[in-house]
């Protein structure tokens, strides 16, 4: 396969087991483990330590808000004046003519860190020093080459970013991606909305797998759940692609796995609902990351989103689609619960025919990530 997408690589690290990278780290730090206070002194001490300080590297330019900044480039161009080269003197016209103000691309401007307001202190604890944390990147699942869909849809947009512990299983992963698929329920309730309906996709069509440096990690946890790597692998076997390999998801720890930073790897999930995954970080624990293991793994930043409101009110989220219904101008039409049971039921009863599914949320994440609403 990496003959295949081997253009991915110029984005990627090399191939790395996360274990034994922290383990031949761990030995370095700990040979080069010097007494420096003892050493030093103390005032020579706090000297290196302010001269190594981090926020040397900040400058005061650094500090103002984006559009400031560039606004600033824009206005005092730093080209030297008695160089005679035609790059400069493009670039001196550029920004003389132009009247855009430049906004510098920020590459996580569109991401939003979720603040857990009570974190977890129970037992056990994370060791700092020791545990390694993992991030992984989760992406929306994207729409296949067709000249029919705008190009924008066929981005690759964030989902969300997820901190695990090296020593937890990619299942705990797989449970932690939240995807409307799997958040939706197909099942139809216009005759009894007010049911309480503690089921989704998720819970019905159990079935995924990781796709991993030419390995398959498929969710065997449940005993109705399918091998969907093996349509895959046969296809493959018919293009001379592979060879490829399958493990249980459950088994194998997230820190064992060799991969490559930055490489795009696969998440698929109710049947063919496909997500690019990119591992993007690793480092050990320290003092202020959450001390209870309890807190892994758990979405750490997230793509904000823009709620979706009732057609009839345009005040409240929706909480229901509701389709072939011909008192309705909009087929399907979103309805908040409240305007759903007081349009379309009398005492209790359904007016006419229609059918309607319950909208498919995670009210959980939703409070940290949704944008509010203009007025
Ligand atoms: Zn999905
Ligand atoms: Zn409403």
């Amino acid at each position: 396969m990496d003959a295949v997408y081997n253009s991915y690589n110029a984005n990627a690290t090399s191939k790395i087991n996360i274990a034994e990278y922290f383990a031949r780290y761990r030995e370095l730090i700990g040979s080069m483990s010097i007494d420096l206070k003892g050493k030093l002194g103390k005032e020579e001490f706090e000297n290196v330590s302010q001269n190594c300080s981090i926020n040397k590297l900040i400058t005061e330019e650094y500090l103002l808000p984006p559009m400031i900044r560039s606004a600033q480039q824009k206005t005092t161009p730093r080209i030297p004046s008695n160089v005679n080269l035609q790059t400069l003197s493009c670039l001196k016209e550029k920004y003389s003519n132009d009247p855009k103000v430049y906004r510098p691309a920020l590459k996580y401007q569109n991401e939003t860190t979720v603040n857990y307001s009570q974190p977890i202190e129970t037992d056990p604890k994370i060791i700092p020093g020791e545990d390694i944390l993992v991030y992984i990147r989760i992406y929306h699942p994207f729409r296949s080459q067709n000249h029919e869909i705008p190009k924008r849809r066929m981005s690759v947009v964030l989902n969300h970013v997820i901190v695990m512990l090296g020593h937890q299983t990619l299942a705990e992963l797989r449970d932690k991606i939240d995807c409307v698929s799997d958040l939706s329920c197909t099942i139809e309730s216009s005759e009894n909305p007010t049911e309480f309906l503690d089921t989704n996709n998720r819970d019905t069509y159990k079935s995924s797998f990781f796709y991993i440096e030419n390995t398959f990690y498929n969710d065997t946890r449940h005993e109705e759940s399918k091998n969907n790597s093996e349509p895959i692998i046969n296809w493959a076997k018919t293009r001379k692609l592979g060879p490829f390999h399958t493990e249980k998801m459950e088994d194998v720890r997230v820190d064992s796995l060799t991969v490559r930073f930055g490489y795009p790897w696969v998440f698929q999930h109710q049947g063919n609902c496909e997500h690019l995954i990119t591992f993007s970080d690793a480092r050990l624990v320290n003092c202020n990351d959450h001390s209870a293991v309890a807190n892994y793994p758990r979405i750490f930043r997230a793509r904000p989103v823009k709620n979706a409101y009732c057609l009839m009110c345009i005040e409240r989220p929706i909480h229901w689609i509701v389709i072939g219904n011909d008192r309705l101008p909009h087929d399907p039409c979103h309805f908040c619960h409240q305007c759903f049971i007081r349009y379309n039921y009398i005492d209790g009863k359904k007016i006419g025919t229609f059918k309607a599914y319950r909208y498919p949320r995670d009210t959980e994440i939703l409070k940290f990530v949704t944008m509010k609403k203009k007025t």
